[in-house]
């Protein structure tokens, strides 16, 4: 049989239907009532003319309609297209008519983001909103809608494992967000190989915490769903909503950014929080300092998994180490592995090479671009033939992230090729900077980028976000990042900000920080 995403789907409605399927906003549906929900809203479709290879773009938060239209779409052959919510409407409008998306289903507290730019759309016939208001008054109510569909399996056209199922389109931390064209295959073994890692099952409930539209919270639905465990779904990321929810649903398991973990942490300190204990948390997007990995199982006691992926391979490509492989090792130990991105999960080929394509040696040492050839790995960028040439390679992804690579074959990232900064011929990662300054109590939150210097050619600059009621000074941190690391390393100038800016899913975009520098500087 081909695989097929809507068999994920149809094994959790038979075999689990009287299990909560998600409970969101106080309402609890089971999965016998998500299928319903979802066969009405794959007849709304076919009325609205959707057909195979159609796409059909949502914009919206973690929400019980977002998680229905991933199947609902699939149904009827669809492509899905899931909006990043926190973009400019004009943004809209270049992907909704770069997917050249058909229907457009909209959250209602995001439907001010459309209405300014509706009549740039040009492909979009419909927009459907997801509770009535006001302001959309005009759109077609979702609920109403989904209630007039019949609620009979609608006839499923035949889909091949290699089409399309998404265009994601990337986070944009580095630039113009690409629309990353996905199969059923590659999120279908993406999934089968993640759920094994992450020991999923039915017992499971997943507390979305990274938003649905990015790649890592768009791929969990299918495991989590597969193995009819529970999820909760949640509107926005605040501590406090996140540790009630934990508490109230036992949640086991979330996915979330380092720089969102750290928020629950600094939540954790001020307010002591009741955690109930044998939750997961799985954290993707960025590399956390060891130091930061200890805070967290010390003070949470949560299991800290590291994953390391990107959208164009669905996304994970490794793992660190986990429980039982763990056991045994000194507590420091443990914490060096766990910071680092890991070993290459299974059907995950992964290398570290030089300019020439040459492995790097194994020694943890030598610094290299690493390189995936996966099943996870993209079908290419939509309409950008081009940019699909130049980042896979003979069958293999070129990641854009570099790293080091050890005798056991742990990858360690060090940094993006963007972000590297190149200080007298030396290779400094700024992660392992900001991993520095994060180890001073008064740091919240640190990042670091290259600027200009007369003799070394460029130098570490660090933006810096204080801890509320400490103090520091620039040159406190530039001579404790002297003491920490070698001195060429060290930071020679700081930037003190009230906050950084980040991706919606919580990314800091070290773009605008450049921009910033630049500006102040004139
Ligand atoms: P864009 O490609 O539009 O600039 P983006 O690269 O941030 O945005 P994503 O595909 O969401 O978009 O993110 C993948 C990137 O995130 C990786 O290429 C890598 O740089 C970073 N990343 C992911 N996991 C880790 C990790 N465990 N450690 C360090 N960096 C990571
Ligand atoms: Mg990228």
């Amino acid at each position: 049989a081909p695989l097929v995403l809507h068999h994920f789907f149809d094994r959790a409605v038979a075999l689990y239907g009287d299990k909560t399927a998600m409970i969101c906003s106080g309402r609890t549906v089971t999965y016998r009532e998500l299928g319903e929900r979802v066969s009405r809203l794959a007849n709304g479709l076919r009325g609205l003319g959707v057909r195979k290879g159609d796409r059909v773009a949502y914009l919206a938060p973690n929400t019980l309609e977002m998680l229905e239209g991933f199947y609902g779409v699939f149904e009827v052959g669809g492509v899905m297209v899931p909006l990043n919510t926190r973009l400019k409407p004009d943004d809209y409008v270049f992907i909704l008519n770069h997917s050249e998306t058909k229907v457009l289903f909209v959250d209602q507290e995001l439907y001010g983001l459309i209405a300014p730019v509706k009549n740039k759309l040009e492909t979009v016939e419909e927009i459907i909103v997801h509770h009535k208001t006001e302001a959309a008054i005009d759109e077609t109510a979702y609920e109403e809608w989904l209630a007039a569909q019949s609620s009979a399996p609608v006839p499923r056209p035949m889909i091949d494992e290699n089409d399309i199922c998404s265009l994601l389109y990337t986070s944009g931390t580095t630039g113009n967000p690409k629309g990353v064209m996905l199969t059923h295959r590659n999120n279908y073994l993406h999934a089968l190989v993640t759920m094994h890692h992450l020991r999923v099952s039915d017992r499971d409930t997943y507390l979305h915490v990274l938003p649905m539209f990015h790649v890592n919270g768009w791929g969990a639905p299918f495991y989590y769903t597969a193995n009819g465990a529970t999820q909760i779904g949640l509107r926005k990321v605040d501590p406090k909503v996140i540790f009630d929810l934990v508490k109230e649903h036992q949640v086991t398991v979330m996915h979330m950014a380092p720089t969102v973990l750290n928020m629950l942490l600094q939540y954790y300190e001020q307010y002591q929080p009741d955690v109930p204990e044998g939750v997961r948390v799985v954290i993707a997007g960025s590399a956390p300092p060891p130091a930061f990995v200890a805070r967290v199982e010390e003070k949470l006691g949560w299991e800290f998994i590291q994953v390391y992926g990107m959208t164009e391979s669905s996304p994970l490509s490794t793992i660190s180490l986990i429980r039982p492989q763990l056991d045994g090792l000194p507590v420091e130990q443990k914490q060096r592995l766990k910071a680092k991105a890991g070993y290459p999960m299974i059907g995950c080929e992964v290398k570290v090479v030089d300019e020439n394509g040459e492995e790097v040696p194994k020694n943890g040492r030598a610094i290299g671009e690493v390189i995936v050839r996966s099943h996870g790995v993209m079908k290419g960028y939509w309409k950008n033939e081009e940019a699909t040439a130049a980042t896979i390679r003979d069958g293999w992804l070129y990641t854009g992230d570099m790293a080091t690579v050890d005798e056991y074959g742990h990858i360690d990232i060090v940094d993006r090729k963007k972000d590297i900064i190149i200080s007298g011929g030396e290779n400094i990662s700024s992660i392992e900077v900001e991993g520095a300054l994060y180890e001073h109590p008064a740091v919240l939150e640190a990042a670091v980028i290259a600027v200009p210097h007369e003799k070394w050619g460029e130098t570490p600059h660090a933006f810096v976000v204080v801890r509320p009621g400490h103090t520091v000074s620039e040159e406190e941190l530039i001579a404790f990042s002297r003491e920490k690391l070698a001195h060429f390393k060290a930071i020679t100038g700081v930037t003190f900000v009230d906050e950084l800016p980040k991706t919606a899913s919580g990314k800091i975009q070290k773009v605008h920080l450049r921009r910033q520098y630049w500006d102040a500087i004139g």
